[in-house]
C-alpha cells in the first residue's frame, strides 16, 4: 500500500512511514493511492463480532507489509482494553430511526481515544523495532493533549510533550494532562491561547536541526493512521443497523474534518452510506462552503463546544483532493489561496463533495435547547458538541434512513455547559473519579520557541 500527499510533491511512502511523519514534506496530506474495497458478505460478515477483530478486518488492507497480524491483533487488544464499555463504541437510540453512536468511554472520555490509543500501540511496535527514540509535542486546546498523554505515557522510546493554553483549558481537561505520573509526560502549560501553542509548534517543526537531533513526531488529526482508526466505527454501527443490506445516514459534530472524513473513507470502501451530515456550531466556515462553495477564513468565535471553535479545517484538504479528481496542481492553487484568506470550489469539486455530504449549523442557544430536550424525551445527557451534532442530524432525518449521530465526548468533560442547559453537573464515569484528588505536575513556559526548546533538551530522556 503506497501513500502519496494531497499536493503531489513529497516522497511516496509506505503505512508506517506515513504514521511516523505526520505532515507531508510539501505541506500535503498523505492518502493511500487506493482505497481498499469490501464486498457485501466482507461488510455482512462484521455482523457481532467483538470490536477488536472488526477493526482488524478493517485496518489490514491499509497496512502493507508494516505491520503483521499478530502485531495488529496485539495493538488493538491493548488500544481499546481501558475502555469502560464492553462494545467499546456502542450505540443507543434517542427516537425512532435516530440513534447515537456513544464514542466517549475511552480513558479520556473523547472519541480521539479511539485513534490515540491504537497509534500508541503502532508507535511503540515500530520504535521497538528500529531502536529509534521520538519526541512527540503536541498542541492542543484541551481533548487531543489528554487522548495523547494518556496513549503514550509510559511508553519506552517515546517523550510527550503537550503544549496548552494555560488558564484556558477546563478543569477536567487540565487534570487530565497534568496528573498522569509517568517520566516521560510532560504538560506544558504556555503563556498563551491556543493560536499561540499551534504557532510555536510549527517554529518547533520548522527547525530542522532541532527536528531532527530530537526526533520530533507529531500526532495532530492530520496524521493518516488517526483518520484510519476511526473508519472502524462507522462499520459496526452501520452493521448493527442492517448494512450492508441497507443504507444508513451519519451526522458528525466537526472541526477539524477528521472523524467525518473517516466516514467518507468508509463508505468508499464500499459501506452504503447516504448522507455524511457535516454539522458545525457558530464557526460555521464548512457549512458555508459546503452549500455556497466559498471557503473564506474568519476569526474563531469561542463557543460552548470549543473542541470545534476552528477556521481552517487541516482535514478538509482530503476531501478536495477527491472532489477535485485527484489532482495535486488542483490542490496546491487553492492552498495557495487559502493563505491570502480563502478559496471558491469549482462547480464540478463542490458538486462532488455535495453527492456524499450535507451540512448544517447550531447556534449557542440552539445547542443548549437541545441538551435540555433530549434530556426531556430520553433522560440521556448529551455533551455540547454531541447537542450540536444532534440538533443538525433531527433536521435531516430521512424516512426508512437510520440516521446515527456521533456523541463525541462524555457530558462530564464539558459540566458547565451542561449546567447551564439543565441544571445538573453530570458525574464522571467511575474509572476518572479520582481525577481531582491526585496531585498535579505542570510547567509553566513562554510564548518564545528558544524557551521551549532548551525545556525541551533538558528534560527528555535521551
Ligand atoms: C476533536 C473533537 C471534535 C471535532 O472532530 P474533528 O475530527 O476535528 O472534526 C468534536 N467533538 C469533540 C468532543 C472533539 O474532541
Amino acid at each position: 500500500m503506497r501513500y502519496i500527499s494531497t499536493r503531489g510533491e513529497a516522497p511516496v511512502l509506505n503505512f508506517e512511514q506515513a504514521m511516523l511523519t505526520g505532515l507531508a514534506r510539501d505541506g500535503g496530506l498523505y492518502l493511500p493511492e487506493t482505497i481498499p474495497q469490501f464486498s457485501t458478505g466482507e461488510i455482512a460478515a462484521l455482523e457481532s463480532l467483538p470490536y477488536g477483530e472488526a477493526a482488524l478486518r478493517i485496518i489490514k488492507p491499509f497496512l502493507g507489509e508494516s505491520f503483521s497480524d499478530d502485531e495488529l491483533t496485539k495493538a488493538l487488544d491493548a488500544a481499546y482494553a481501558d475502555f469502560g464499555h464492553v462494545a467499546r463504541a456502542p450505540l443507543r437510540q434517542l427516537a425512532p430511526g435516530h440513534h447515537l453512536l456513544e464514542l466517549f468511554h475511552g480513558p479520556t472520555l473523547a472519541f480521539k481515544d479511539f485513534a490515540m490509543q491504537l497509534i500508541g500501540q503502532l508507535f511503540q511496535i515500530a520504535l521497538k523495532r528500529s531502536g529509534q527514540r521520538i519526541t512527540i509535542v503536541g498542541a492542543t486546546s484541551g481533548d487531543t493533549g489528554s487522548a495523547a498523554i494518556e496513549a503514550f505515557r509510559g511508553l519506552d522510546n517515546v517523550d510527550v510533550f503537550i503544549l496548552f493554553p494555560h488558564g484556558r483549558v477546563s478543569e477536567v481537561q487540565r487534570r487530565q494532562m497534568t496528573t498522569p505520573d509517568d517520566a516521560n509526560v510532560h504538560a506544558l502549560a504556555l503563556d498563551g491561547h491556543f493560536d499561540d501553542c499551534q504557532a510555536r509548534l510549527k517554529d518547533l517543526f520548522n527547525d530542522h536541526d532541532f527536528r531532527d537531533q530530537v526526533g520530533l513526531a507529531g500526532v495532530n488529526s492530520i496524521n493518516w493512521a488517526r483518520v484510519l482508526a476511526q473508519v472502524v466505527y462507522y462499520f459496526t454501527a452501520a452493521v448493527s443497523l442492517g448494512a450492508p443490506g441497507r443504507v444508513v445516514d451519519f451526522t458528525v459534530p466537526t472541526g477539524n474534518f477528521g472523524d467525518i472524513l473517516a466516514g467518507l473513507v468508509a463508505k468508499r470502501m464500499g459501506l452504503p452510506i447516504g448522507q455524511l451530515v457535516v454539522a458545525t456550531n457558530q464557526n460555521d466556515i464548512l457549512h458555508r462552503a459546503l452549500t455556497s462553495g466559498e471557503y473564506r477564513v474568519g476569526e474563531v468565535e469561542p463557543s460552548i463546544s470549543p473542541s470545534m471553535d476552528i477556521q481552517v479545517s487541516s482535514n478538509f484538504e482530503r476531501a478536495l483532493f477527491w472532489a477535485y479528481d485527484s489532482d495535486p496542481a488542483a490542490i496546491r492553487q487553492i492552498m495557495a489561496e487559502l493563505k491570502a484568506g480563502g478559496f471558491s470550489i469549482s462547480q464540478g469539486a463542490l458538486q462532488a463533495l455535495q453527492e456524499d455530504f450535507m451540512s448544517g449549523r447550531a447556534s449557542e442557544t440552539e445547542t443548549l435547547d437541545m441538551i435540555r430536550t433530549i434530556r426531556d424525551e430520553t433522560g440521556e445527557i448529551l455533551c455540547p458538541h454531541s447537542a450540536v451534532g444532534v440538533k443538525v442530524a433531527r433536521e435531516k432525518l430521512r424516512d426508512g434512513v437510520p440516521m446515527i449521530t456521533l456523541a463525541t465526548a462524555h457530558p462530564a468533560k464539558f459540566p458547565d455547559a451542561v449546567e447551564t442547559a439543565i441544571g445538573i453537573r453530570p458525574d464522571l464515569p467511575p474509572h476518572m473519579q479520582g481525577l481531582f484528588d491526585k496531585a498535579e505536575r505542570q510547567t509553566r513556559v513562554e510564548n518564545d520557541v528558544e524557551a521551549l526548546k532548551s525545556l525541551i533538551l533538558e528534560r527528555r530522556m535521551a
